[in-house]
């Protein structure tokens, strides 16, 4: 075999040793995640397995406080007995000089055993325990198989300090910690199988109201949107969430209504021009070839419908835009006054049939849109001039106050009915007189307008007569 050649086969095993080596993870991974997939634990699985697992470790708690009270208790007993047999024990045996076997008077008592104060044995009891730990500081020792629990402490008879240590068998207190442990155990564990069986039971129950919840959501469609969750039938916190779930659906009902309503009003706008359209191409069709009369009264309609198509077509984007949050405002600073003063030149130059007058004392600077201001004051005149008889007057009056600038445009026109005040912003709204003139838009002017003083943070306020006339205030906050 040539270099060559064994370079390239030793790279060889090394490029499928990586593979080799990293293909059993990539399968344990995707093993996993299948499995991930596969076993979807349900809710009320894991409710259950949660209370079993609290139960469990509470038990495990139980168990391990009583049987640590009841050792406690027990020692507490044992240094009791040691407290009241020691003095007695130091002073016969010390003085007396009596055995120490003689105070073995107690079945639990193993030994006993007697130090100087330099911890040295002096006495014990019997041979038996010879094997006994000398440490007298560790308290529980084993001997002979019996767990032991020393009793120590010290006494001074004479000026002299003796230690004594009795040695007391509590392999009865352990048998008996274990048949306590065990009975709880046991208990216990009864319970934990109760809580298996009936968890799943209740927690389906509790989790049956989401189910039905969830079976209605998936029903709702545009044709059913008034369906609602039964609010009545959930408790406490799902009572809450469908509450909170059928309100969301008013609001999106409502929408959906006024979506609908608006595309059909759009569509209701549209016919009229588009018949007029047809109208004049049909004529146009038929004489306007050789008429010269049809023909210019045709291409002058077809204008004056396209322009109003138009127009209602870029009011209609404007509305849209603003409900997709995407109109933009380009403010600058610049002083009321001088907008007003130019609109109002404006109007006057195009309208002589009506009185203009136009009383701008005050003058504020305002941070706005000026070309969006220009086009909400130019509504309002409009608005004016439209419904303002041949012959009216029309007064605009720029005033301020602390926090806003004010713009007032008066009409001697003809009012608006007090019922209908509220309607009048409302998108497509026309009394019932604009709907009959020509000079009736398409009901979209105050809307326009609203959105625009609105996105300004500012406020629009009509005082109307019924057939006297009204007035229109605008307020935008201003600077100085
Ligand atoms: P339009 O484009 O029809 O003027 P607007 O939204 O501007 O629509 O106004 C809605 C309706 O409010 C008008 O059709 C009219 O009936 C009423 N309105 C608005 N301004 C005045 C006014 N100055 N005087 C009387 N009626 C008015």
């Amino acid at each position: 075999m040539s270099d060559i050649m064994k370079k390239t086969f030793i790279k060889k095993i090394l490029k499928n040793f990586s593979k080799i080596v990293k293909s059993p993870i990539r399968f344990l991974k995707k093993v996993l995640l299948n499995l991930r997939k596969k076993i979807r634990l349900s809710i009320t699985f894991k409710i259950t397995s949660t209370y079993l697992g609290i139960y469990l470790l509470s038990l495990l708690l139980v168990i391990i406080l009583t049987l640590a009270g009841y050792l406690g208790y027990k020692i507490f007993e044992l240094d009791n007995t040691g407290d009241s047999y020691a003095p007695y024990i130091i002073e016969k045996t010390v003085y007396n000089k009596e055995s120490l076997d003689a105070f073995i008077i107690d079945e639990r008592i193993e030994g006993i055993l007697l130090y100087n104060d330099n911890f040295n044995l002096i006495t014990r009891t019997g041979n038996e325990y010879k094997d006994y730990n000398n440490n007298i500081f560790s308290k529980i020792d084993i001997i002979k198989n019996n767990r032991i629990y020393k009793y120590t402490d010290s006494y001074i008879f004479n000026e002299k300090t003796y230690y004594l240590t009795i040695n007391f068998n509590i392999q009865k207190i352990i048998a008996e910690l274990r048949i306590i442990g065990f009975f709880i155990l046991g208990a216990g564990l009864i319970g934990a199988l109760i809580l298996a069986a009936i968890g799943p039971i209740v927690s389906k129950k509790m989790v049956k109201p989401i189910k039905d919840m969830t079976e209605v959501a998936k029903t709702i469609t545009a044709n059913n949107i008034n369906t609602r969750l039964n609010v009545k039938a959930s408790q406490y916190e799902l009572k809450e969430l469908a509450e909170t779930f059928n309100k969301m659906m008013d609001r999106i009902e409502e929408d959906y209504i006024r979506q609908q309503h608006f595309v059909s009003d759009v569509s209701h706008e549209l016919r009229t021009p588009i018949a007029v359209l047809k109208g004049y191409t049909d004529m146009l069709d038929r004489w306007g070839k050789k008429d010269e009369e049809v023909l210019e009264e045709s291409i002058l309609a077809i204008k004056n419908e396209t322009t109003n198509m138009q127009d209602l077509i870029e009011k209609l984007l404007f509305i849209a835009r603003n409900d997709k949050h995407t109109l933009k405002l380009n403010k600058e600073e610049f002083y009321i006054k001088d907008l007003v003063l130019e609109v109002a030149k404006e109007t006057k130059m195009i309208n002589k049939k009506h009185l203009i007058k136009c009383d701008c004392k005050e003058n504020s600077l305002i941070f706005a849109d000026k070309n969006r201001i220009k086009q909400a004051i130019r509504i309002f005149i409009e608005n004016a001039v439209k419904f303002t008889p041949e012959g009216g007057s029309i007064y605009i009056r720029c005033m301020k106050d602390n926090e806003y600038s004010i713009i007032e445009i008066e009409d001697t026109g003809l009012g608006i009915k007090k019922r209908n005040l509220k309607k009048i912003f409302d998108r497509f709204y026309r009394e019932e007189f604009s709907r009959e003139k020509e000079q009736g838009g398409h009901g979209l002017g105050l809307s326009i307008a609203k959105i625009i003083v609105l996105g300004h943070r500012g406020k629009i306020k009509v005082k109307s007569t019924y057939e006297k006339g009204s007035i229109f205030s605008i307020y935008i906050p201003h600077i100085t």
